[in-house]
């Protein structure tokens, strides 16, 4: 192995990701080598799983004073630390925790930041339980949520009061992949004391970094692509060093913790994101160029096209993008999407995403978009790309869109 020390077990989180972003070495070799410590484990190269709440302390004084690094299972073991610094490294952060889902890591990054009387600004294609979370819970305690569309760009300005604390944006959107200029909405924000939260499930820190283009707070569903496997959910918050002490003190007093077992998933699969990612990356942009092309498909909504409205941005800010986009059809009597669905024999018809599997989704718009809106003589399906033999996909879903034009005219 390499002869640099890994952090001691005595650094912080922060520390421990300042100390790996500050090094040249490259993603890909961090995300393989951050967060393990085989020396302290007797050389085995995987952190085990450290169920635990107690923990013992050798002395009165100790106990005292909390002269140990890892105190109490909720506060943090071993195994959450593994997963923590990694993230940290890849965003380039102040530090990370960990949640038991993509929805609370939500949910704790935007309670660190907003209060009663405070007034939220949301993209209009957020994730919707995000959306659910603003207008239910956060609305009973006496935050405002107003919606934006995910074009706006610097004209989030106009939109930014004395009492806006805070904007939570999604790049791309959820179901309908749209680009936000992230470096633009920052401008518009600074010096009006606004954190930035975005949520960067699609496209992982390996191709969007958004700490270094200015947000505050980035959260991610790890259940997607950290975990990787469709077998365990899982959340990270990860705060600039100014933000940090407060989505530190929000998620240790809503007493937020992952599970031993699940951060044991999300750090093997995190040694393998990268090679992961660049292949849904290629396969999941194949895919949408070869269904540009094929009949009835309409459009194409992936931000990887040319075709896309926000491509220029997100050539200029992404260096990759995820496995999933949303392809649109011309309405077609309610059968043929019974149709083109049950049919299919390699894509799954169920939610979620960043599995090893095809997937694929009706989105339903009838709750989720208030300040922007579809063609009315459209619908959209939502394909996650699995790693199957791409040809294998490309005939499966052929065969759905030959039973879905059946019904057309
Ligand atoms: C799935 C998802 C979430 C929620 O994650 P869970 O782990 O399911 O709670 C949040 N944001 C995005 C963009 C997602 O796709």
């Amino acid at each position: 192995m390499n002869d640099r020390q890994p952090p001691s077990p005595h650094d912080t989180a922060a520390d421990a990701g300042k100390k790996y972003a500050a090094d040249s070495l490259s993603a890909q070799t961090r995300l393989v080598h951050t967060g393990r410590h085989p020396r302290q484990q007797h050389g085995m190269v995987n952190t085990p799983v450290y169920r635990a709440s107690t923990v013992l302390y050798p002395n009165l004084a100790a106990y005292l004073t909390h002269d140990q690094e890892f105190e109490y299972g909720r506060r943090g073991t071993p195994s959450s630390r593994s997963v923590e610094d990694v993230i940290t490294s890849l965003e380039n952060g102040a530090g990370t925790r960990l949640t038991p889902s993509g929805l609370s890591a939500i949910s704790c990054a935007l309670m660190s930041v907003v209060g009663a009387g405070d007034e939220l600004l949301v993209s209009d294609s957020i994730y919707e339980p995000t959306r659910i979370f603003c207008d239910g819970y956060l609305a009973r305690m006496g935050v405002t949520t107003r919606y934006y569309d995910p074009a706006i760009g610097a004209g989030i300005a106009e939109l930014i009061t004395p009492a806006t604390r805070a904007v939570m944006m999604e790049s791309p959107g959820s179901l309908t992949f749209e680009i936000q200029d992230l470096p633009a909405i920052v401008g518009a924000a600074k010096g009006r004391n606004v954190s930035i939260i975005i949520d960067n499930t699609w496209a992982t820190p390996l191709f969007y970094r958004p700490l270094e283009l200015g947000a505050d707070i980035v959260v991610h569903a790890g259940t997607k692509m950290f975990v990787g496997h469709s077998d365990a959910m899982f959340g990270t918050i990860t705060a600039n060093r100014s933000h940090w002490d407060r989505v530190e003190t929000t998620h240790g007093d809503m007493g937020l913790c992952a599970g031993a077992d699940d951060c044991f998933l999300a750090a093997r699969g995190l040694r393998t994101l990268a090679i992961r990612m660049k292949e849904f990356n290629a396969r999941a942009l194949d895919m949408a160029r070869w269904l540009e092309g094929q009949a009835p498909v309409r459009r194409v909504l992936h931000p990887g096209l040319a075709s896309h409205p926000g491509h220029a941005i997100f050539k200029r800010d992404f260096s990759g993008g995820g496995c999933t986009f949303s392809f649109a059809l011309p309405k077609a009597p309610e059968e043929a999407m019974h149709a083109l669905f049950d049919g299919m024999e390699l894509f799954g018809i169920g939610v979620s995403w960043g599995g090893f599997e095809g997937l694929i989704i009706l989105p339903q718009f009838t709750n989720n978009r208030t300040v922007t809106s579809l063609p009315e003589d459209e619908q959209l399906v939502r394909l996650h790309i699995g790693l199957e033999e791409p040809d294998d996909l490309k005939a499966d879903l052929k065969k759905g869109l030959e039973r879905y034009r059946a019904f057309l005219d």
